[in-house]
């Protein structure tokens, strides 16, 4: 896996989330301030726009160079969120010795437990971790159950979706949309939707090469 992956992957990610740019800010509007789709869309162009810093970079200082532009780039919870992700992934064991699927699942699942750290939400609290939690989960389950590749990142789309839609009918625990106490049921989270469509994107994209 090289720097070039990670640009490759954020390019796919922002014609799928551009495409849905009106339905997530809309879900931001309901729940939250509004600004969620411009903060994914800020994060999405700063990475794009490092493919020339980081073309030549190892994985490790490619991912921590992305993870510093998202945290001091992107306003929002996300940015600190999705900023704490990369860097943890970033400092994964052996990232630059080469990146299999294990490794690659490992290390994405110790960044998501990082951002959990991070927010301090739990699933069922209506976040993007709603997403995040059960997406890691399921990844870790299927390395070590020894499942093939192609039927893991399968999973980790119905799951991913599965999260998604699981936030429709909870109420808020956390972030601005716990201030509407019941009047937050009803509306999927902005960020899970998000998270939902990278994974979808991501899963796919390796899935298809
Ligand atoms: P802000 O809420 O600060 O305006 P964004 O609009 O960019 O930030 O992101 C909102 C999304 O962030 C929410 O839809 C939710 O998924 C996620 N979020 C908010 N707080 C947390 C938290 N503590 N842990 C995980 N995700 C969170
Ligand atoms: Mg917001």
């Amino acid at each position: 896996m090289s720097s070039n992956f990670f640009i490759q992957k954020a390019k796919e990610i922002q014609i799928v989330i551009d495409a849905n740019a009106p339905e997530i800010e809309k879900l931001d509007q309901e729940i939250g301030d509004g600004d969620h789709i411009f903060n994914v869309q800020r994060g999405i162009k700063l990475v794009i726009e490092l493919e020339s810093t980081i073309k030549d970079l190892t994985a490790s200082k490619a991912l921590s160079q992305i993870a510093m532009k998202v945290l001091s780039g992107i306003g929002g919870s996300s940015g600190a969120l999705f900023g704490t992700l990369f860097m943890t992934m970033a400092k994964g064991n052996g990232i630059d010795e080469g990146i299999d699927y294990k490794k690659a699942i490992e290390i994405f699942a110790q960044g998501v437990e990082a951002v959990k750290q991070r927010g301090k939400a739990d699933v069922g609290e209506k976040t993007m971790m709603d997403v995040l939690i059960p997406v890691s989960n399921c990844l870790k389950k299927g390395v070590e159950e020894n499942k093939n590749k192609n039927e893991i990142l399968s999973e980790a789309i119905d799951i991913a979706e599965k999260g998604m839609l699981s936030t429709k009918d909870l109420l808020a625990t956390k972030g601005r949309a716990s201030f509407l106490g019941e009047r937050a049921k009803g509306h999927i989270d902005p960020g899970a939707r998000s998270s939902q469509l990278m994974i979808k994107t991501v899963c796919e994209s390796v899935l298809n090469s």
